[in-house]
């Protein structure tokens, strides 16, 4: 724990943990100077920007908990409560940026095997679950008309929501940038203790907090990237309350529905860390799999591919390391949005010498 408060602050990295822990730590009234490789508002796939431009935005925790563990469940719930307060903080918006209509997860007749696996995979993760429901034909149709009706088997969870998060990242930035705060775009910088070193030389600070995502690869060895792809597709042929999961024995894939008649479809998981843009294969299998949740998604326009890279370490778990002057955040995987408030409120607690979060134990790596 830090006695003192520290007075100035650097961040490295403006994605999703630089953004939050700046726009927090200057609101408790500590000097902060953002530092960001590329663009503070990087509006193309090609501007190489923060995997939290790619992202869905998805807030899953039982969906997550499945291909993760109980910890990852118990910090998603957290968010749950956590994104709302955050965004309440952000100046008022016609657009909505949270949505808690809960998610569905389905699949093709042949494929309903996976629905029981995914079940069975709950109860190992998470014993005595109940926060999902079994739905039949006329109960998805339900709750989501617009579906292909040969789907008779589902799983509703009530409880998961998602962020509008590229809104949500341009809103936060322009409050960043009205506060004042010292933000110093294309400025790639190598970190040490107190210290931000940039190609115009040594910079130095009470505290230095390294959120550069996979940019810090080069000191954290043990961390990768993990390649995604996404497509974006617009069309008013059809509606979603919630986004849908389709589980196959192959490939996942999950449609967020976004505002303005948007979807998100995503997305590859491949251990690589290319960056280049989406394959044939993925891009079929992506839009087949779209395809035949419903067919009125063959009139819908492409008017996004996007790939990046998820920083992970090799349990796939978030990490924050803290050293005298240095206090580095990472590891958040495919669980950006679900996990950063848990691992933001960890890192403010410790900054702030607020009690001790109720997660520290899971983060605190050593
Ligand atoms: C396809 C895809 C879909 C995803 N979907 C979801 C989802 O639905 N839900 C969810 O919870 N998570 C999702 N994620 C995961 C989420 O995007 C990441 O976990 C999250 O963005 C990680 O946040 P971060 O701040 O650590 O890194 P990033 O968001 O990547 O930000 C890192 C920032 O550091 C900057 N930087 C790098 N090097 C330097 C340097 N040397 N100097 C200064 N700045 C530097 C980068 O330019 C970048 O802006 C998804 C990710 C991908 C790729």
């Amino acid at each position: 724990m830090i006695n003192q408060h520290p007075q100035t602050i650097a961040i490295a990295g403006a994605g999703l943990l630089g953004r939050l822990l700046a726009w927090q730590l200057q609101k408790a009234g500590i000097q902060v100077t953002l530092f960001e490789a590329g663009s503070f508002t990087p509006d193309t796939p090609q501007s190489n920007r923060a995997a939290a431009f790619t992202a869905a935005g998805m807030v899953a925790p039982l969906s997550e908990a499945v291909v993760s563990d109980a910890d990852v469940y118990r910090m998603g719930i957290y968010a749950l409560q956590q994104w709302p307060a955050w965004l309440a903080q952000l100046p008022a918006t016609d657009t909505p940026l949270f949505f808690n209509n809960g998610s569905l997860v389905v699949a093709h007749q042949q494929d309903t095997s996976e629905l029981d696996q995914f079940a069975r995979e709950l109860g190992f993760v998470l014993p005595n679950c109940t926060g999902y429901q079994q739905l039949n034909q006329q109960e998805i149709h339900q709750l989501e008309p617009d579906l292909h009706s040969h789907f008779h088997r589902g799983l509703f969870l009530a409880d998961e929501g998602h962020v509008n998060n590229r809104e949500f990242l341009r809103l936060l930035g322009d409050e960043i940038i009205a506060t004042g705060m010292n933000v110093r775009a294309h400025t790639p910088v190598d970190v040490f203790p107190g210290k931000i070193l940039t190609e115009s030389g040594a910079e130095h600070f009470d505290l230095v907090i390294d959120c550069r995502g996979l940019g810090a690869k080069k000191q954290l060895r043990n961390l990768r990237g993990v390649r995604g792809e996404t497509l974006h597709v617009e069309t008013k042929e059809i509606q979603l309350q919630r986004p849908v999961r389709l589980m196959h024995p192959r490939y996942q894939l999950y449609v967020v529905p976004k505002p303005n008649h948007r979807f998100i479809i995503g997305a590859t998981q491949i251990e690589s860390e290319d960056r280049s843009p989406v394959t044939i294969q993925s891009s079929l299998e992506l839009s087949s799999a779209l395809y035949t949740l419903s067919p009125a998604f063959a009139e819908a326009r492409i008017i996004e591919m996007d790939t990046n890279l998820r920083p992970a370490f090799m349990d796939n778990l978030p990490k924050v390391a803290v050293q005298d002057g240095l206090i580095t955040v990472n590891g958040l995987f495919r669980h950006g949005y679900l996990l950063a408030p848990a691992v933001v409120e960890n890192v403010l607690a410790h900054i702030l010498n607020k009690p001790e979060p109720i997660f520290s134990a899971q983060l605190n790596s050593h």
